[in-house]
């Protein structure tokens, strides 16, 4: 799939369309997912034009990998939901038709804040 330069998520990433901004970096934007389905519910993506999972591991550099996985780190402790903070999370990543993606910029679920119950409905 060609990446879409419309998706919501890439507007976020222009400034075009505001967000509820948690972090910030050269490699990841995390911001509130607008329709929480858990306490606490953000999003973390990469700055670079990926649609999903299998595409940033195809395409992505290794720096921007480890920006990646950094960036979630960082936000779950700065939400104090990480091990080190708090009391642990959910990361889930949809990914294309059968994965449910929406939106199609790879995108880090971070659910916390509460106890999140089983794996998969
Ligand atoms: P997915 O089904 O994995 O593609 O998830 C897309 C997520 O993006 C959903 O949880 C939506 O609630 C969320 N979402 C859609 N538009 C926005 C927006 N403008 N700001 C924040 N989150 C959004």
């Amino acid at each position: 799939m060609t990446y879409d330069n419309n998706n919501i998520f890439a507007k976020i990433l222009r400034n075009e369309i505001p967000c509820k901004k948690i972090y910030e970096d050269e490699f990841v934007l995390s911001f509130y997912d607008i329709n929480p389905q858990k306490k606490i519910h953000a999003l973390v993506i990469p700055k670079g034009k990926y649609v999903d999972l299998d595409d940033f591991a195809n395409n992505a550099s290794i720096d921007e990998i480890a920006g990646l996985i950094k960036g979630i780190n960082l936000v779950a402790k700065k939400l104090n939901i990480s091990v080190d903070t708090g009391k642990g999370y959910r990361v889930l990543a949809n990914i294309s038709e059968h994965g449910g993606q929406e939106v199609p910029h790879l995108h880090f679920h971070l659910f916390g804040g509460e106890s999140v119950g089983k794996m998969v409905q």
